[in-house]
């Protein structure tokens, strides 16, 4: 097969590149080994979120990532359950407060529509919020999405554009001959192109090998509760300044003495259109280790009865875990391989994959085409790494 392009990972953020390359004019291939979006993108939240994003260049991409999914069903013609309900943030202590101060100080000055409430006016926006929540950050900008959805719309929309969807298909290794990329070998056929882009979220570090190239990913696990179903209580899109101060920092959990807040136990809170709260969260680096832990859930609910405290009579039905594809720095990589000519690679996004998902497709399909792309990408550029 030849292609004009590969694209390595049918996750949201394959997809979303696959996508806008077809829509570019291209015939790319996506390559996916197991099924689309059945890793890390069906194992999460679907929180367009931008309070939880870092002020600067992810904040900037998220807002016009938002402003892209807003419109998004339409394009591709499929309901990706796209809404925007807004979102709080609650704050549980005077330390976390003064956190968000110098986050919403920063987020104000990029544009956000951003405000402190104090307890009267968060129970009148979430009436099941603990009278004890003296505070929370409202927007109104925040959203969610559905992430499966959303990755399966982009698959398909690309596959009707012309590009080439193959599952169930491993890729072995990339043939690179005098700095030029030549071809993708996979477990099941060799594919000619001069342009391959690693969207292999955790395992990106993999393809790179291939390359002889070091990405600097590693998995950051993240639990979630399933609870039954209950009719409509929720309103917004739920965290917490733990769940932004962990975020932003790993190196807090360190000084932390409350057990779990040492473990990353943070909220995160929404409910689906079926009426089951997805209540999470942590991070932690547990490698590739998938199996829920117990102590982390029970953490989690307890955790999350602070806030809510009608938690403690629904019932919950499952839980899961997703591994965040969390990249050194906390950013991810979205930019050209300079080594390796031909090369590119859009991964690491951590929490921010699904919101931040249209604004990368986007970006790196402009990147393939050398045209310009709508922010400075230095400082999310793999040549970051090697200096
Ligand atoms: C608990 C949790 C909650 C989250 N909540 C949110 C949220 O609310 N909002 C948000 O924006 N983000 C959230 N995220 C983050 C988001 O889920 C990720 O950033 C995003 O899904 C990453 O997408 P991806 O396409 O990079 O990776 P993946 O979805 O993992 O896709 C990578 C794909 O590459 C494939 N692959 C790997 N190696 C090969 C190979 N050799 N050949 C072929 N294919 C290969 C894999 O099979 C996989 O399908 C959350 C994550 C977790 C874990």
């Amino acid at each position: 097969m030849k292609a004009d392009a590969v694209v390595i990972g049918g996750g949201i953020i394959g997809c979303a590149a696959a996508y806008y390359l077809a829509r570019s004019g291209l015939r790319p291939a996506l390559i996916e080994r197991r099924g689309i979006g059945e890793e890390t993108s069906c194992a999460c939240d679907g929180f367009i979120m931008l309070q939880t994003k870092k002020p600067g260049l992810p904040l900037r991409m998220a807002m016009s990532s938002a402003r892209i999914y807003e419109r998004l069903s339409q394009e591709l013609g499929y309901d990706i359950q796209y809404r925007r309900p807004g979102g709080l943030v609650l704050i549980e202590t005077q330390e976390m407060k003064e956190i968000m101060e110098g986050v919403v100080d920063r987020q104000t000055k990029e544009g956000m529509d951003v405000e402190f409430i104090g307890n009267a006016k968060l129970k009148s926006l979430e009436p099941l919020v603990s009278e004890k929540i003296p505070a929370a950050v409202y927007s109104p900008m925040d959203g969610d999405v559905s992430p499966i959805y959303t990755t399966r719309a982009l698959a398909k929309r690309a596959a009707e554009l012309g590009c080439e969807i193959c599952t169930g298909s491993a890729v072995t290794g990339i043939r690179v001959q005098d700095g030029e990329v030549r071809a993708v070998v996979t477990d099941k056929e060799t594919i000619e192109t001069g342009t391959v882009i690693n969207c292999a979220g955790v395992w990106a570090p993999e393809i790179g090998e291939m390359m002889g190239i070091h990405i600097p990913i590693r998995p950051r696990r993240g639990h979630i509760l399933v609870s039954e179903a209950v009719a409509p209580a929720l309103r917004h899109e739920i965290t917490d300044a733990r769940y932004i101060a962990i975020k932003h920092d790993p190196s807090i959990l360190e000084k932390a003495t409350d057990p779990t807040f040492r473990q990353g136990i943070s909220l995160s809170m929404e409910q689906t259109e079926n009426g089951n709260f997805l209540i999470g969260s942590a991070r932690e680096f547990a490698g590739f280790d998938t199996d829920c832990r117990f102590d982390i859930l029970k953490g989690i609910s307890e955790y999350s009865t602070r806030f809510f405290p009608a938690l403690r009579n629904v019932n919950m039905i499952r839980s899961f875990v997703g591994m965040r594809p969390y990249c050194e720095d906390g950013v991810p990589i979205i930019g050209p391989v300079s080594r390796v000519h031909g090369a590119f690679i859009a991964a690491g996004h951590e929490g921010d994959g699904i919101a931040l998902a249209p604004i990368t497709g986007r970006t790196v399909a402009e990147m393939v085409l050398g045209r310009e792309t709508e922010f400075d990408m230095t400082s999310f550029s793999f040549d970051r790494f090697l200096k």
